[in-house]
């Protein structure tokens, strides 16, 4: 906790002779340094999660694990583990870095789409962020021919009427809508050749094809115009 109130600066003084940081500044930063310092990323060795705090008992297992197996019979697999195939492993390496997926990307190339997905971008006046909001539908659907197009996705967007002109407002959910031919490719290949849930899948080469090299296709989805805030 803070006790000290900011020191009143005299601005007749020569501030160059003073230190930016009082000993009581000092003591701070010596503090957090060292409360940084006993941070340590951790490993559950039972699903393999890493992260900070994750309350490994004595096996350096994490307390979701240790909850998720206590009622277990001796001869099942532990729930996350490798043994019942809840262990995906590590990401690739040729799938992170600029391949990593964008949030559109994504649901491009996902075989169960269960949400819809409504957005409300926010009027220029505003400094409020948008809004996320994500509806359960009573059935599923399932794709067996991916990648989907950009209008194929369940994600409304609502926005005011004037968001075409305005820089600010189509920045706000941006970055997710990005789509890159090379990368929906390059996983859905992956995914083809590697993963159980993916090896019958059609490739859609129309739908892959008609993808953006490299575009924001926030204009491609079903759009909802509003009248200006
Ligand atoms: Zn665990």
């Amino acid at each position: 906790m803070l006790e000290e109130t900011n020191p009143v600066i005299d601005p007749t003084s020569d501030l160059s002779e003073q230190p930016a940081l009082n000993e009581q500044d000092w003591a701070y930063l010596q503090a957090f340094h060292e409360r940084m310092e006993k941070e340590h990323m951790e490993q559950c060795t039972r699903c393999n999660k890493k992260w900070y705090n994750l309350a490994l008992n004595q096996d350096h297992v994490c307390y979701v694990c240790v909850k998720a197996d206590k009622d277990l019979d001796t001869d099942t697999p532990f729930q996350f583990s490798a043994n019942n195939e809840m262990d995906p492993g590590p990401v690739p390496t040729q799938l992170t870095g600029e391949y990593a997926l964008t949030q559109v990307e994504e649901m491009l190339i996902a075989r169960v789409h269960c949400f819809m997905e409504v957005r409300q971008v926010r009027g220029s006046q505003f400094r409020y962020r948008g809004h996320v909001v994500n509806f359960l539908n009573n059935t599923g659907k399932v794709y067996d021919r991916l990648p989907l197009l950009p209008s194929d996705l369940d994600i409304i967007i609502i926005r005011p009427a004037g968001y075409k002109r305005d820089p600010k407002m189509r920045k706000q959910f941006r970055k997710d809508f990005r789509v890159r031919k090379h990368v929906v490719r390059r996983w859905l290949e992956h995914l083809k050749q590697h993963h159980e849930g993916y090896r019958t899948i059609d490739v859609a080469w129309d739908n892959l094809d008609a993808l953006p090299d490299d575009a924001f296709v926030d204009n491609e989805l079903i759009i909802h115009e509003i009248a200006d805030e």
